[in-house]
Order: structure tokens, then sequence, then C-alpha cells
């Protein structure tokens, strides 16, 4: 199973102490203080790497310990200071501190660095406290600590499409039907309680991630303790795919379906709710001639595309992904 979670324990390294030393030379019995400064402690910093795509490596070890500082010495020597710890975690990958109660960084993009935990700075050494009146100080400055902290690293998949519907909508058709490699879809459990993300190839240039979040009904507010945790892994897609059974089995109403989807969807992030929208109206095999159940959606919904599908048979799903494409990307030309 993907590991999307993991708690773990960073502590960055202590400073080291500064030094109490005097300096000894021949024939100068009582030379000055030459206490070097302690070195500073390393810090933990998290990467966003692209080459790792679970939490699995923070799920299995909790502690993670930057070196601390070396203390000074004699001759106004510093200390060594601790080496950095980096912690390579997949992009997308949202740190939270536990005792903060607090989001403290958001590693949504490759390559983005963030110090979570800054090492204690060394302590000056007692050169430094050197005055007129105090001559051969043994005061020294001790290394400070370094930062520790509980944290709980979520990760947030990115999807370029997030595919919402009620269950049986056929979601996991339709991903089925378009995805031709699923690296994750094997990582996690296909059951309803998971969404899984598909890589779809328009062609050899042009790929698109959906994720197909598992009935939001399910998941959503009112539905026993599950909440609204599934949506943060579409939280970040660029365009929402609304997948409308037109011919439901009990012979509810698609318009009414429509809504209650959109309802939970601004229940849930009034952000996630404002992304541009496509409707691809699905099982349009079960169709019958003279039939206007395609006509009366389109009619409710007059601000936004209706694309006519079957995930089942593959009908009408090329137009869908060449629109989604174009939301996706459409700002990155001209
Ligand atoms: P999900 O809950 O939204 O993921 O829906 P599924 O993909 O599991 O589909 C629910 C049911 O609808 C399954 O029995 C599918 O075989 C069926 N189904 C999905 N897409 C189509 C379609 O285009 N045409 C027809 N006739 N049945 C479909
Ligand atoms: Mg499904």
């Amino acid at each position: 199973m993907l590991v999307d979670e993991a708690e773990i324990y960073v502590k960055a390294g202590d400073g080291g102490d500064g030094a109490v030393s005097f300096r000894r030379e021949k024939f100068v019995p009582y030379g000055g203080p030459d206490g070097g400064d302690g070195g500073d402690g390393g810090s933990i910093i998290f990467v966003a790497d692209p080459n790792r795509n679970t939490l699995t490596e923070f799920a299995g070890k909790h502690h993670w310990r930057a070196d601390n500082g070396k203390p000074g010495s004699g001759k106004k020597c510093y200390g060594r200071s601790g080496e950095d710890m980096i912690l390579r975690v997949p992009p997308g990958t949202l740190v939270r501190d536990l005792d903060l109660g607090l989001d403290i960084a958001d590693l949504d993009e490759v390559g983005k660095q963030v110090t979570i935990a800054q090492g204690g700075k060394g302590g000056q050494g007692n050169y430094h406290f050197k005055s007129s009146t105090n001559q051969a100080p043994r005061q020294f400055g001790p290394g400070e600590k370094g930062v520790e902290r509980n944290l709980r690293l979520v990760l947030k998949l990115i999807a370029d499409v997030g595919l919402v519907g009620l269950p049986n909508a056929g979601k996991s058709t339709f991903l089925g039907a378009v995805s031709h490699a699923k690296p994750r879809a094997a990582d996690y459990p296909f059951t309803t309680l998971e969404p899984s993300l598909g890589i779809v190839e328009l062609d050899t240039e042009r790929t698109l991630t959906l994720a197909d979040i598992p009935g939001l009904i399910e998941g959503a507010a009112g539905g026993a303790g599950l909440g609204h945790d599934f949506l943060k892994h579409i939280d970040r897609c660029k365009v929402i795919l609304h997948l409308v059974d037109l011919y439901p089995l009990d012979q509810s109403d698609p318009i009414k379906a429509y809504h209650t989807i959109r309802t939970e969807l601004e229940d849930f992030s009034t952000d996630l709710a404002a992304k541009p929208e496509i409707v691809a109206a699905n099982k349009m095999d079960l169709g019958i001639e003279e039939d206007d159940t395609l006509d009366q959606l389109r009619a409710a919904l007059p601000n936004t595309k209706v694309f006519p599908i079957s995930g089942a048979t593959g009908e009408g799903i090329r137009p869908v992904l060449e629109e989604l494409w174009k939301r996706v990307h459409g700002d990155e030309e001209g």
C-alpha cells in the first residue's frame, strides 16, 4: 500500500559550547584568554525530490537527528559545525508540526527546500568575555539547543485533473479506460476508500495525471468518520472532471446528483470548488433514441461544457481528454 502519511520526530544538532582556555607561552606566566567558539549544530532540511514518491522511509524510522556542533578549543580554535541532515520527500509533501497544530511547510514544487528545524548556534569562547575589569574570564557561551519537533508528513498526490462524481458514476471505469500506465494504482488497493492515480497519454508528448477520488458521499461530512480527508488528494488539481451518470440504476435525477457533488465540493473547500470544471455525462451507451436526459442536463448547466461519453465503450472520451489538456495547459500558451 502506498504510504502517504508518517509521523516522525526531528532534532537539529545542538551548538557546541565555547571553550575556556588561556594562552600558555614560554616566559609568559599568564597569557590572555583564547578559548574558541563552539560550532553550530546541523539543521534538519526537507527537500522535494522528484525521485521519491512515497513516505515509506519515514513510516519505518521515527527519529531523525542532525549532528551536534563540536565545542571550541584553545588557541581560539572553532569547533566544527554539525552537518545538516537533508530529508528527501516526494513533491507534494505537507509538513505539520503536531505540537503547534500547524502546517509549517508545503513542499509542493520539485527542488523546494525548507529548513524545518534550525541547528543551535555555537557558544562563544572565553576570549569574547575579556574586559578591562576581567582580564582572565572563565565565562563562556553555552551552545544553543537545536530545535526539535514532532511532525506529521502528509503526501498529497498532485494530479492535473481531479475526478469526482457519486458512487457508481463510473469513475474507476473511466480511469481504467483512459490510463495506459497506472504506476500508483498498483500501490493503492482498488477499494472505494482509496484514491488512485492514473497517467493518461494523449500522445507521446502529452500526458495528464488523473486522480480518482472515491465516492465523495461515502467520504463526506456526515459519513461515518471518514471525513473529507480524501479530497486532500485533489486539492491541488487544476481542473475538475465531474462524472454524472445519465441513467442511474435507482432512476434518480442526474441534475440532482450533479448538485449533490457540487455542494460537497463547496463544503470542503471554496478553492477547490472554484476550479474550472467540465462535466462528462457518462453511460451514454445506455441511452435510447428520443431520449432528452442529456439535453436536460445541458440546459441545467448553461455555463459548463457537458460531454456525452461512455467509459465502457470509449465513445466520446477523446474530446474530453483534449478539453482537459487545454484547460490544464491553456495558461502556458501565448
Ligand atoms: P465509480 O464508483 O464512480 O468508480 O464507478 P465504477 O467505475 O465502479 O462503475 C460503476 C458501475 O457502472 C459498474 O458496474 C460499471 O461497470 C458501470 N459503468 C461504468 N461506466 C459505464 C458506462 O459507460 N456504461 C455502462 N453501461 N456502464 C458503466
Ligand atoms: Mg470507484
